[in-house]
């Protein structure tokens, strides 16, 4: 045995803990490059240079940590260049990859829309970005082609009519999920609108909070119409049995590569304090959040080491300096909410939830909304975090020829189970981190179980993403697709897709919300993706019990 005061072998000695760059502990230098862009200057600084710069210079002139670092604060992102396969994705440089033209992704907050902003979304769309426009799963509107030489005259136009591009991306408090239905359901008690209101207007673009460790995705609704439980940060509408209703607050969920459910604070917050503990939520997270790796950067990294009787305690003695009420849990549906189809609003007009394909639009077909919705009486449209877009304050004899409207221009208000439930990212068309083709193939899915299985009876969420990174949610689907590249029979590369089965955020009484199953051997090549999933439709038809 060595004596007791022997000298503690280097296995022996206790092992410092690595930091994780955290700025409340101290760690204030920049431990990678994109902290390091974003210490150098402030990312909301970069709109001036666009404007004042780059829109003389063209691509050509574009700092490259603004390019690919900063100009992602004003919802800017490289392109992918056409014609580059999945497979070289992960071995070309960034500058190799993407060409001179851009993604624009605008922020709709609640997703939330006059007749004339998306009008006037429709015409930037025309005039500057192709024709296309892309409704997101996060209420955006993206669009492509965009050249920096029209980003002032771009943004004159939206601000013209209350739209910003502000934090629409970028390591900030991204745009803020609300319910479609927020101020016209018949099923809510409060109406979050003016708490989303006034985080933006006195938070969103705010240099305290423009620096946060990653992404902070924020969803207020009182109904659960919104995947609350991959947020970030959610309010959720609850009633108290004796403090009336007020939001539960739900915090840490995201997925990409390490997926993670958001958790119940166990608080009860009533509507006017929703701003504040909003803050403090972020204020928490941009100073304890990780900086070191960005793979561990999100606030669902801290909220999984500290639990969240820690988070609670250090949210309401450091940064609220007052303890929250305790409150009950929110009851929930029994799956998500998407507002398709018809439905009476709480003044006795109706809104309408219509489907495009795996959230393909176009400026055109915007266009044509407009012109339907204001030709039909009504000048409120919405988005919806599942791709699709609603016409509210449609009056009873008004809604036939809405409906017909819609379908004659590409949007179905009764859609097939097929065309409801589909959604896909945007895929290796655009965007410079995806590996293979999904609106295209999205298209194709649905078109094929149309014609095959046209009578599915039942509600089906297929979730279709380009590369790990979960945009469309691939883990909360009832059929989740990882774009990869897989061995066809021939033993050759190509494009395909992993396989998760049996994710949903439904949580009805003695449900969970739960992650698909990640089945290693499930793999399909992306040619006969449609005849895969037909197979497992009609295997589930085939074994599901009465009822089910
Ligand atoms: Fe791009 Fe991947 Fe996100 Fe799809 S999931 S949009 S391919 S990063």
């Amino acid at each position: 045995m060595a004596p007791s005061n022997a000298p503690a072998t280097p296995a022996a000695r206790p092992r410092k803990a690595r930091g994780e760059g955290q700025w409340a502990l101290g760690h204030r230098e920049p431990l990678n490059p994109n902290e390091r862009i974003k210490k150098d200057d402030n990312p909301l600084n970069v709109r001036a240079r666009i404007e004042n710069i780059y829109a003389h210079t063209g691509f050509a002139g574009i700092d490259p940590q603004d390019l690919r670092g900063r100009f992602r604060w004003w919802g800017l992102y490289t392109q992918r260049k056409a014609g580059i396969d999945g497979g070289r994705t992960a071995v070309l440089e960034p500058h190799e990859l993407e060409d001179e033209f851009f993604m624009l992704r605008i922020r709709i907050d609640g997703g939330s829309l006059t007749v004339a902003q998306l009008r006037v979304i429709a015409d930037i769309s025309k005039e500057f970005g192709r024709d296309t426009a892309d409704l997101t799963d996060r209420q955006n509107i993206q669009l492509h082609w965009i050249r920096v030489e029209d980003m002032p005259e771009i943004w004159r136009r939206l601000e013209a009519v209350g739209l910003e591009t502000t934090e629409a991306c970028g390591d900030c408090p991204r745009i803020v999920l609300g319910s479609p239905v927020a101020g016209v359901s018949t099923d809510e008690v409060i109406d979050p609108t003016a708490a989303i209101d006034t985080i933006l207007e006195r938070y969103i673009g705010d240099p305290r909070y423009s620096n946060l460790p990653r992404k902070f995705k924020t969803s207020i609704s009182w109904l659960a119409d919104t995947p609350y439980q991959v947020q970030d940060i959610a309010f959720l509408g609850v009633d108290h049995p004796e403090y009336g209703p007020g939001f539960d607050l739900w915090v840490g969920g995201g997925l990409s590569t390490n997926p993670r459910l958001a958790e119940r604070v166990g608080v009860w917050v009533p509507l006017n304090e929703i701003p504040d503990v909003w803050e403090a939520v972020v204020g928490v997270y941009r100073d304890y959040g990780y900086r070191r790796l960005r793979t561990r950067a999100r606030l669902k990294f801290l909220i999984a080491d500290w639990g969240i009787t820690k988070f609670r305690e250090v949210l309401e003695k450091e940064y609220l300096g007052r303890t929250l009420l305790d409150g009950p849990s929110a009851e929930l549906p029994e799956k998500p909410i998407d507002h398709i189809g018809v439905h009476k609003q709480l003044d006795g007009a109706n809104y309408i939830g219509a489907a495009p394909v795996v959230g393909r639009s176009s400026g055109t077909q915007l266009g044509k909304v407009a012109d339907l919705a204001q030709a039909h009486g009504s000048d409120r449209v919405r988005l919806t975090p599942y791709q699709k877009l609603l016409v509210l304050d449609v009056a009873d004899d008004q809604v036939e020829p809405i409906v017909s409207g819609l379908r004659e221009i590409g949007l179905e208000a009764r859609p097939s189970a097929w065309r409801r439930g589909t959604m896909a990212c945007t895929g290796i068309e655009y965007c410079k981190l995806a590996i293979v083709e999904t609106k295209a193939r999205g298209e194709e899915l649905v078109a094929r179980l149309e014609e095959r299985l046209r009578d599915f009876d039942t509600d089906i969420s297929i979730h279709i993403n380009g590369c790990p990174n979960a945009c469309a949610r691939t883990q909360v689907a009832d059929i989740g697709l990882k774009g990869m590249l897989v061995m066809n029979p021939h033993g050759e590369q190509v494009e395909g897709f992993q396989v998760h089965l049996g994710g949903g955020l439904g949580m009805a009484q003695g449900q969970t919300a739960g992650f698909g199953r990640k089945l290693r051997g499930l793999k399909a090549t992306a040619e006969e993706l449609p005849a895969y999933v037909e197979r497992l439709a009609l295997r589930y038809l085939d074994g599901r019990t009465p009822g089910e």
